[in-house]
């Protein structure tokens, strides 16, 4: 179900924005509460927007306060993956899409139940499709 994407790097400084490249590709962040996913409520499904892979669901999503998209879990584990990330002074813990292998943002531990789990995701690495079905294509 979920075929490895392995592109070059030119392929994805070609298709994404420099500001998807910049934090897809480059594992950068985005500025709080700037993204276009930080405070939507909407209903749907959130997409990789590297591959197109469902990740996030808005029924996980949550307001954490931190200016950056929730969510206490992704749909499926197997989606998602992680990385000890030892940059910024910290030890956190880096997300990134399974399939693609685009980086997400950070999972940290203080989320709300049932998890316990705070995906904090920026929202450029995201396209968030309507409830009505997973129909991604025509997309910028
Ligand atoms: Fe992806």
């Amino acid at each position: 179900m979920s075929e490895k994407i392995a592109k070059s790097d030119a392929e994805w400084r070609s298709e994404l924005t420099p500001e998807q490249y910049r934090v897809m590709r480059q594992k950068g962040t985005e500025r709080a509460f700037t993204g276009a996913y930080w405070n939507t409520k909407e209903p749907g499904t959130y997409l990789c927007a590297g591959c197109g892979t469902a990740l996030f669901s808005s029924e996980a999503k949550y307001d954490s306060g931190t200016g950056w998209p929730s969510f206490w879990a992704p749909i499926n584990p197997a989606t998602v993956g992680t990385e000890i990330d030892r940059s910024l002074f910290a030890v956190r813990t880096e997300v990134h899409c399974s399939r693609c292998g685009a980086h997400l943002g950070h999972v940290f531990p203080d989320g709300p139940a049932p998890t316990g789990q705070r995906y904090c995701i920026n929202s450029v690495s995201l396209k968030l499709a309507g409830s009505a079905d997973g129909d991604t294509s025509g997309g910028g």
